[in-house]
Parts: C-alpha cells; sequence; structure tokens
C-alpha cells in the first residue's frame, strides 16, 4: 500500500525555541516555500522555553516579510508520557552532571528518535516533504542521537515504515556554535543575531537571568557555557558569516 499523501516542497522544524532551531528556522524560510514550526511538551521544568518558540516567531514575522509569507502554522505535541518514562535532569529536579556512561545526565533516552516518528507523522499528514532539525555531532559528541549516522537510519525507518520520502536535513551537523552564530548572520543579517540573542532560550536551568552579550540564561549550566563559549569564538574572529 502506497500512501495516499503527496509531498510538497514544503519544511517542518522541530523548534524549541533555542538558538539552533532558531537557526534551522531561517535556513528552512530561506529554502522552501512553505515551513511549519512543531515543538514538544515533554515535562520540560521550565516553561520559558514555550514562551521563546512564540516570541522568536513573532520577531520572524515582524522583521522579515519574505519569510513570514512563507511561515505556516505552529504544533505543539503533547510528549509528556515520554518526558515521564525518560525522566533525567532536563525533565526532573536532577543535577547536571557526567553519569556513569559517559553521558550527560541531560541525556533523555532516545529523544531526537521519538521527536522524529513524531514529526514524520504530523509532516505526513500536511504533505510536507523535509524533517529539520538543529542535531550537531560537532559539540555534543556524547549524545548519540545527535549524529548523522543516527539521523541516516532514522531516515530510512520512517520511510520504510510510512511508505514515504521525507529527507531529515541537518544543517547544524558539521558546525560548531562559533559558525552557527555565522550561519545566523548569512541568513539574516545582524537583525536576525540580535532577535536570537534576544528572545531564544538555550539555558537549560529555565533562567532568563541577566542579559549576557550572548542573551538570557543562567551562565553557569553547560548550555549556557557553550552558547557563551560559541560566542565569544565568533565575537573573537570578527562576527564571520558561515556560508549556507
Ligand atoms: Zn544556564
Amino acid at each position: 500500500m502506497t500512501s495516499d499523501r503527496t509531498l510538497n516542497n514544503g519544511a517542518l522544524v522541530l523548534f524549541s525555541g533555542g538558538q539552533d532551531s532558531a537557526v534551522c528556522l531561517a535556513w528552512a524560510l530561506s529554502r522552501y516555500d512553505r515551513v511549519e514550526t512543531v515543538g514538544f511538551d515533554y515535562g520540560q521544568r521550565h516553561i520559558v522555553e514555550m514562551g521563546a518558540r512564540l516570541r522568536v516567531r513573532a520577531g520572524f514575522e515582524a522583521l522579515f516579510p519574505d519569510w513570514a509569507a512563507r511561515l505556516g502554522e505552529d504544533h505543539v505535541l503533547d510528549l509528556r508520557g515520554f518526558g515521564a518514562v525518560a525522566e533525567s535532569a532536563l525533565t526532573a529536579d536532577r543535577a547536571i552532571e557526567m553519569t556513569d556512561r559517559g553521558l550527560p545526565s541531560t541525556f533523555v533516552p532516545g529523544r531526537n528518535l521519538v521527536f522524529l516518528t513524531y514529526a514524520a507523522a504530523l509532516a505526513d499528514r500536511r504533505g510536507l516533504g523535509a524533517l529539520i532539525g538543529g542535531m550537531c555531532e560537532t559539540d555534543y559528541s556524547g549524545y548519540p542521537d545527535c549524529r548523522r549516522d543516527t539521523i541516516d537510519a532514522m531516515q530510512q525507518a520512517l520511510n520504510l515504515g510510512m511508505e514515504q520520502t521525507f529527507t531529515i536535513e541537518t544543517p547544524l551537523m558539521r558546525l560548531t556554535k562559533a559558525e552557527t552564530w555565522g550561519l545566523a548572520k548569512a541568513l539574516g543579517g545582524e537583525a536576525l543575531v540580535e532577535l536570537i540573542v534576544e528572545e531564544s532560550h538555550t539555558c537549560y536551568r529555565g533562567e532568563r537571568g541577566e542579559r549576557h552579550p550572548w542573551g538570557h540564561g543562567c551562565g553557569h549550566c553547560p548550555a549556557c557555557e557553550l552558547r557563551a563559549a560559541g560566542w565569544s569564538a565568533w565575537t573573537a574572529a570578527g562576527r564571520p558569516e558561515t556560508a549556507p
């Protein structure tokens, strides 16, 4: 049996409201006719992430008219059942540290596999041919579901299991965090950089906190440290653009 859903030149962006997914949204809007976003409520400790999603989307609509015309619906899927199974530092009140498996305690087992499965089911219903995620193996080699090998296997499994022709695009896969800032500048200029600094949310602790040069956050958790280090490296290099 073949799926009755024909896919178009549209994309569904896995959009958390963080720096990486905001850059992915810009990348998608620069090359697809229609772009929708999906977020996952998996029992995050911090509702702040959901607020950031809406503010970043609103910023895109206000600042970039060409992109606003292509930006379609936002979807939020309830994955709290998964969050309950996969409980870890992101979803429960545990310390952020390395576990005896050599993985950070922020690792939620299989999270991206679940996200991609739900995203693909939604994309099938919406007729969107591309799934776009900010997975990156440069800075997070400890996250096995961020590796391109995992994504390739997932793409094959989804296409076999759904009789579809999805592509899973991971534009940040080989970029450093500094290069991700450069990609934002290449796609949307300093206006996009400023929007991401001001409104995107990365901090694991969910703190808006003080306004650092790289944005808001506690400044001490691994996510804040990574974002701050990337920003410092990028500004020290003269804020170069990264070719999409
Ligand atoms: Zn933080």
